[in-house]
């Protein structure tokens, strides 16, 4: 390790765990009170034309994914109790949580089976939208569902999309993609499950495989896309739109909350677990919910020791000009969903003033809680997934948290919510095989 970052060892105590590999809980000394406002990369405005944009979508939606027509076409998941797993966590984590815990079962989003249901699918149908107009084949007055119409196939089969992916991402664009036409081609990292590759390629997606890690096969992906003028790059690394379309989820998850009478205010905070890999997905999520909350609400991100960069980034301040391997860590996990070696070149910058802290966990806790969760909640969720737990699990350093910022006798009225960030679309003999981890 160089002597710069060596210095962060010796001075920050969760650099210092991180880099031995052990489970820490980095709590954010720049955290402002009001921090989404200072924010100025992106806009509550930008999150109202997400909204819009999704809406607009929505009869088209419906129309080519029938298991959203409930909802009337928009990807939703549902927000449950799960009083059984927080005694679980109380009883073998001596977690000692108090006020009620809920399940965000991104797990369970239809269309792609996880978080990135929310982003990637948006980020495509941004570009559709965007190649469509500029054609003149659309309005923003038509009723979208013109868009399953044969010559709008056609006309998205003239183009490419390529995207970089330990999986779940790959898996969003690439049946986002399919269903509306486009040419797609996935770059899978090493740590992409094979049941993703098959089932993208039996739904007409060109699957790349990379022996190397995530950011290689961004990288390539990224080369690839740039040769082609007809090809688009959804950029992960970078990208603006992914996190709009996460954002959206911080209103629709004020309106579940008020629909189940759960009240955030000053005397109610919620807090808010959300499984981290480049930082898209939570930071995305988390300016949303604090454009809702603002100071009423408290996110954390959860990573696993081996691939905590979004800790790394932050903690030193030096964001994507880090990599976990330059503090001697691997970088690899079983948790395929969060095997990220390099943050977000974007989001650790943006979310600064508003994340409370980041947490981390080992793979073999997260077959634990995977276990824990099925035995008591009867509830499936990937192990990536379970990472919502990491920092419910730490509870000397949420206590001073509450206690830091006046909340030791609110604890009893906090709502927290663990976000469940993919699942649905594990085959059950990988199931199975999860069942006997990590033992
Ligand atoms: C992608 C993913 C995340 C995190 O999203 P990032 O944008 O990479 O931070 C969390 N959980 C699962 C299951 C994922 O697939």
């Amino acid at each position: 390790m160089n002597s710069e970052l060596n210095r962060f060892v010796e001075t920050i105590p969760a650099v210092a765990d991180a880099a031995a590999g052990r489970v820490t809980f980095w709590v954010n000394p720049k955290r402002v009170s009001g921090g989404e406002k200072q924010i100025t990369a992106v806009t509550p405005a930008m999150i109202e034309d997400a909204r819009a944009r999704l809406e607009r979508f929505a009869p088209y939606i419906a129309k080519v994914f029938p298991e959203t027509q409930a909802a009337g076409g928009l990807i939703e998941s549902e927000l449950a109790g799960i009083p059984a797993i927080r005694d679980f966590l109380n009883e073998h984590y001596s977690a000692g949580v108090q006020g009620s815990l809920m399940l965000k079962k991104d797990s369970d989003l239809p269309i792609a089976g996880s978080i990135k249901a929310r982003g990637g699918i948006y980020e495509v149908l941004k570009h559709a939208e965007t190649l469509a107009i500029e054609a003149g084949m659309l309005t923003e007055q038509d009723d979208y569902s013109i868009l399953a119409e044969p010559r709008f196939l056609e006309f998205f089969g003239r183009h490419t999309v390529q995207v970089g992916s330990t999986g779940n991402l790959g898996m969003s664009i690439g049946i986002m993609s399919a269903k509306l036409g486009f040419r797609v081609i996935v770059h899978m990292s090493a740590d992409a499950k094979q049941w993703k590759k098959d089932l993208l390629r039996s739904r007409g997606v060109e699957v790349i495989e990379y022996a190397s890690d995530y950011c290689a096969a961004v990288e390539q992906g990224r080369k690839n896309s740039d040769l082609d003028p007809m090809s688009y790059f959804v950029d992960d690394e970078n990208s603006t739109d992914l996190f709009m379309g996460y954002s959206v989820a911080g209103k629709r998850l004020a309106n579940q909350l008020k629909e189940q009478n759960i009240t955030v205010d000053a005397d109610h905070p919620l807090f808010v677990y959300l499984p981290c890999g480049i930082g898209g997905a939570p930071g995305g999520v988390a300016y949303g919910l604090k454009v809702e909350f603002g100071d009423n609400v408290h996110c954390f991100f959860t990573e696993p020791t081996q691939a905590c960069c979004m800790l790394l980034g932050m903690a030193t301040g030096l964001q994507d000009g880090v990599c976990v391997q330059d503090f001697g860590i691997s970088g690899k996990t079983e948790a395929d969903g969060l095997a990220v070696g390099r943050p977000s070149a974007f989001v650790g910058r943006v979310v600064e003033p508003l994340v409370s802290g980041i947490a981390t966990i080992q793979d073999n806790t997260l077959y634990d809680l995977m276990r824990g969760l099925l035995d008591s909640e009867k509830t499936f969720i990937e192990p990536s997934s379970c990472a919502a737990f990491a920092a419910l699990i730490q509870p000397e350093v949420l206590h001073k948290y509450l206690e830091d910022n006046g909340l030791t006798d609110k604890a009893a009225n906090i709502t927290h919510i663990a976000w469940a960030t993919g699942g649905r679309m594990v085959p059950e003999e990988t199931r199975e095989h999860y069942l006997h981890m990590g033992l």
